[in-house]
């Protein structure tokens, strides 16, 4: 395993490259890139670090520096590691979009980040040149389907990587450089760009190692897009900085291609999201006994809260665990998992990894007793903490209170040290003088047959402050009815309390989510008041 700190060189894009053809992984693969036709094509170490080299000599041509911003804005491509990698070695710092922004959602980011270049496809330019007069720093914008240059200032990736050498020279990078600027998933209003530095990568490294249990011999698949954190902390870097082999797939979500991969690629660790686990539940058990997952050691899950009814469902269905981890863009890495060695309390987010210290507090900052529910805190310092907010140190500064990062999340932690999540801060609900956890009402509500997924809401009450609005679609062969209404009301005032249960249940044919897949509660909430939605640049099309 590679020391990250090696040589006092911290700089990730050489870590995960150079460093590993250098410990004798130059001919193994990196990357298996599969296509959604399900064509592979392979990347070794030693290629992945030439291209990025020669990516590096590219922004260095162009006369990018250290700590300058550069994007990348594309679907998942090769092109998009090349360049990642290649801008950290020249220590220029990247940010990574998703590929079906649009203007406004690209404006709110380049722009604020002041972005100097960005790597794109031809198609998607117009929508760059919609909002570039509000952008005058963007020098250049580079796209990879173009065998010529396109204007002085739009350049084809294909003639510039030809013309630029394999040869680089990594500066030594210090610990506290700049490297990721990532911004969050907007869920409750508008992105925060969050500064990562190259000494992220130990906390990538530790976990990819000591949670997710990544060795040599893994071909591991992370199913996030490299447009949130999960893409590059555990898509890109983590495993890349142990020498493990990646499957990247170019496809959309598709039951048939995920499981096919999953057989035939004999991926050993799965790291995906309770979203597209939830989808792929709706599937007919008869569906999965055509494969034999073999292989597969180990499925992780992060991003939203992880249902218990989910981790049932994998256990009837391929006889496996799902492991819960909870972080966030601020946090850079995995924070509290569940792992293999700990056992699994189905619903708890499992324990905090090694060497971070978490805690419940009150908003003063006092230790809240075992059980009962509070901000969930993190001991400031670990290596992948982010550095700032990108033009808001008054929020980032807002965050930290003696010594202790807030999270803006609530949880308890039970008398044996696990963690359980209530709810983002501000959705918790508080009715008739009760704290609700949406998480318990939607996990207990994807339990009745009839419900696909749910989303839960409070919503001002004169009586009783917030009263519980629950939101359902409905497995494929039901509808609507009112029975079926009251049976869901029923099954929620008896599986947990009549303060739980919801006083409107609305029938949707799809609950909003944004592109890493997490409910838009704030969206529901907005909806059902008749209110302005706010930000929804983040919002899955
Ligand atoms: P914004 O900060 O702009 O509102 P966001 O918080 O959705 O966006 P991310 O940093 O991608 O952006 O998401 C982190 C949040 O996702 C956590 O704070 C938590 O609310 C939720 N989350 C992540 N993993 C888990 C998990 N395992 N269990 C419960 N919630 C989780
Ligand atoms: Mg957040």
């Amino acid at each position: 395993m590679t020391s990250p700190a090696s040589d006092g060189q911290f700089n990730m894009g050489y870590l995960c490259t150079g460093k590993q053809c250098e410990a004798g992984n130059a001919d193994k693969i990196a990357m298996r890139f599969i296509t959604p036709s399900l064509e592979r094509h392979d990347y070794s170490f030693r290629d992945l670090d030439n291209l990025s080299n020669r990516f590096a000599n590219v922004l260095k041509g162009l006369g990018f520096s250290k700590g300058d911003a550069f994007f990348t804005f594309l679907p998942k491509a090769p092109a998009q590691f090349i360049a990642f990698l290649g801008a950290l070695k020249h220590e220029v710092t990247i940010g990574t979009l998703f590929s079906n922004f649009g203007e406004e959602a690209i404006l709110d980011r380049l722009g604020d980040a002041g972005a100097q270049g960005v790597i794109t496809k031809k198609s998607f330019v117009k929508k760059i040149a919609a909002v570039r007069s509000q952008m005058p720093r963007l020098r250049y914008i580079i796209v990879v389907d173009s065998d010529e240059h396109l204007a002085d200032d739009i350049l084809s990736y294909d003639r510039l990587m030809a013309d630029a050498s394999a040869e680089f020279n990594t500066p030594v990078t210090t610990a506290e450089t700049p490297a990721i600027l990532h911004y969050t998933s907007g869920s409750t209003g508008k992105p925060k760009g969050v500064v990562h530095l190259h000494r992220a990568l130990a906390s990538h490294a530790a976990t990819a190692a000591g949670v997710l249990g990544l060795n040599g011999d893994d071909i591991y698949w992370c199913t996030a897009d490299q447009g949130w954190v999960t893409g590059t902390s555990y898509g890109i870097l983590g495993p890349w900085s142990l020498g493990v082999t990646q499957i990247q797939f170019a496809g959309s979500y598709n039951p048939e291609s995920w499981f096919k991969i999953l057989d035939e690629e004999a991926v050993t660790v799965w790291y995906t999201a309770p979203t597209a686990l939830r989808m792929l539940m709706r599937e007919e058990p008869g569906f999965y006994s055509r494969f034999v997952l073999k292989s597969l050691r180990h499925i992780f899950s992060v991003g939203e809260p992880l249902n218990p009814e989910v981790i049932a469902w994998a256990r009837r269905t391929f006889d496996r665990d799902i492991y819960d981890t909870w972080f966030q863009t601020e946090t850079g890495a995995i924070m509290i998992s569940n792992r293999p060695g700990l056992d699994i309390r189905p619903g708890a987010m499992g324990k905090p990894v090694d060497g971070i210290e978490a805690a419940i507090l009150t908003d003063e900052g006092n230790p809240v007793a075992d059980t009962q529910p509070g901000n969930l805190c993190v001991k400031a310092g670990w290596p992948s903490m982010f550095a700032t907010y990108i033009n808001n140190a008054a929020a980032y500064a807002s965050k930290f209170r003696d010594g202790f990062y807030f999270s803006g999340d609530t949880a308890y932690r039970d008398e044996d040290g696990y963690f359980w999540f209530l709810g983002r801060t501000d959705d918790v609900i508080n009715t008739a003088g009760h704290l609700i956890s949406p998480f318990e009402i939607e996990s207990t509500l994807l339990e009745i047959e009839e419900v696909a997924e749910a989303g839960v809401v409070g919503v001002p009450d004169e009586i009783l402050f917030e009263k519980v609005v629950a939101f359902v679609t409905l497995h494929k062969q039901y509808t609507y009815s009112q029975e079926l209404e009251l049976k869901i009301r029923l099954y929620v005032t008896h599986k947990l309390s009549s303060v739980a249960t919801p006083h409107d249940v609305v029938f949707l044919p799809e609950i909003p989510k944004n592109k890493s897949g997490k409910i838009m509660r704030r969206v529901l909430k907005a909806t059902y008041l008749g209110a302005d939605v706010g930000d929804i640049s983040t919002l899955e099309v």
